[in-house]
């Protein structure tokens, strides 16, 4: 493909054929020819015919055509009418008008047979595009015919006489005249045909120039996505080796912390128990930040392979209780499990599924305040609208602080909180619910939501019996929308 800028339609010149409707062009000249019983030829700049209506003449040049020398002269006399030049020269003359008015540049020629021609070039806007060919006529004084016609071998002059009586007999003037005529309404058609090209030319470029810039934007913007994917990437690359650099030196700082608390370096004195005891839970706290944020480092990075195999889900429920119980009661808050009596095996990636429920029941623990009540409930297996198939739904509630409707969508991006300030209430790093999406959504199932300020909260995790494929591909989280500057 060319790579030049395409030249506009208004600085190039324009064919004949460009402007003209050739098929109504050619009605016109035939009314013409019809009417004035004079043939006429209209032929571009390259010599393409754009029409060639003949009336009259078939009969007496088929004739002359027929001898040998008659058609040699004959094509000799084509050529030069249709290709010659357009001047006084070659057997062309200026034509008789008899104070008649003719368009510029018309000249007659004579044909060897005694029939004549008139010619006219087309110039428009100052270019010749091409030549009208009017004839042939019989002129008016004609009374016999030329040597260079009756001299062909075999050639009877009563026989062409008969035949050249159906070829109009006319004054040049008056051909001429006729000639004049058509050549303004040839004029008009052109002018209107050359406006509606350009209009038309016009609107396609407009339309180019508009998809170019178009398509140049779209590079432009496929661009500086693929610079974000690939600060993306090294964000997630770098999370990952900072995270894993800390949590190595993180689990010295917490086991030698538990050593210390269980007298095995010496006794302590209490006091000394409770401060080794603190860096301790502080010392988890920061373990399972980290931890979390090296699972969405991976999720991100497309790392995070899961490994289904059956499981028992009610067990996955209980541990997972387990692990939040002292959480709970330190903060005063009831956990309740109600599971189905029935115990249903699925498939499913036991770890990530519990990593699922723990992250659910965590938030619920942390956004309910004292004396409230965090329920995780499992459903039996059967049929989920939702997955158009079997599956089960595992419901974590709390009577805690609620949260905005209108959090609902983004409360599911990575790094994102409803109180994002630093001086909220709430601990954490936005990053649970993103991974808890991300791993339903790798079983094949859904996170649905459901809240009311002050009142509490309804997760919704709904999964398959048996995820769609058995080894998925966890797909990354959305990302945070950043937030539109304050503008003044
Ligand atoms: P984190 O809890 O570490 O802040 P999450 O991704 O788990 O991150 O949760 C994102 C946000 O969603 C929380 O900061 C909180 O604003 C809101 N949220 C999640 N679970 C609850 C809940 N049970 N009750 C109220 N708000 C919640």
């Amino acid at each position: 493909m060319s790579t030049q800028p395409r030249e506009s339609v208004l600085q190039r010149r324009l064919s004949l054929s460009e402007m003209l409707d050739v098929s109504s062009f050619q009605e016109v000249v035939r009314g013409f020819v019809e009417l004035y019983r004079i043939g006429i030829k209209v032929f571009d700049e390259r010599g393409a015919k754009l029409a060639d209506i003949k009336i009259g003449n078939g009969d007496f040049c088929g004739y002359v055509f027929s001898f040998p020398d008659g058609r040699q002269r004959c094509t000799k006399w084509v050529q030069r009418v249709k290709d010659g030049p357009m001047a006084q020269s070659h057997g062309a003359r200026l034509p008789v008008l008899d104070g008649e008015r003719a368009p510029s540049g018309l000249v007659t020629a004579p044909c060897f047979t005694g029939l004549r021609y008139l010619l006219l070039p087309i110039s428009f806007e100052g270019d010749t595009l091409g030549r009208i060919i009017f004839g042939p006529f019989l002129p008016e004084e004609m009374k016999g015919f030329p040597d260079t016609l009756t001299d062909i071998a075999g050639f009877e002059v009563g026989t062409a006489q008969a035949l050249v009586e159906k070829v109009r007999r006319a004054p040049e003037s008056t051909v001429a005249r006729v000639m004049s005529h058509f050549f303004q309404v040839f004029e008009t058609l052109l002018l209107a045909g050359q406006k509606m090209y350009l209009t038309s030319q016009l609107h396609i470029e407009a339309t180019l120039a508009q998809n170019k810039e178009l398509e140049a934007r779209n590079t432009r913007l496929s661009e500086m996505n693929s610079r974000l994917k690939e600060l993306d990437r090294l964000k997630s690359s770098f999370l990952a080796t900072v995270s894993h650099e800390l949590r190595t030196p993180l689990t010295s700082i917490i086991g030698y912390s538990e050593m210390l608390a269980e007298g095995l370096a010496g006794p302590m004195n209490q006091e000394q128990v409770d401060y080794v005891r603190t860096i301790m839970d502080k010392g988890e706290t920061l373990l399972k930040l980290i931890s979390s944020i090296l699972d969405i480092s991976q999720i991100e990075a497309g790392k995070v392979r899961l490994t289904f195999e059956p499981i028992d889900v009610q067990e996955v429920i209980s541990s997972s209780i387990s692990s939040l119980k002292p959480q709970a009661t330190k903060k005063g808050v009831v956990l309740e499990t109600k599971v189905p009596p029935k115990l249903d095996r699925v498939v499913a990636d036991r770890d990530r599924l519990r990593q699922v429920v723990v992250n659910l029941l965590a938030n619920a623990v942390k956004f309910t305040p004292k004396g409230g009540k965090v329920s995780a409930t499992l459903t039996s297996v059967e049929h989920q609208a939702e997955l158009s198939g079997d599956g089960y739904r595992i419901i974590v509630e709390d009577s805690g602080v609620g949260i905005p409707k209108d959090q609902f969508d983004r409360i599911f991006q990575s790094f994102y909180q409803v109180d994002s300030s630093s001086t909220r209430e709430y601990g954490g790093a936005g990053l649970g619910l993103a991974i808890v999406k991300s791993f339903v959504e790798g079983h094949g199932g859904l996170v649905r939501v459901t809240s009311e300020l002050n009142k509490g909260s309804r997760f919704i995790a709904i999964l398959p019996v048996i995820p769609p494929t058995q080894m998925a591909n966890v797909s990354p989280p959305q990302l945070p929308i950043p937030e539109e500057p304050d503008r003044f």
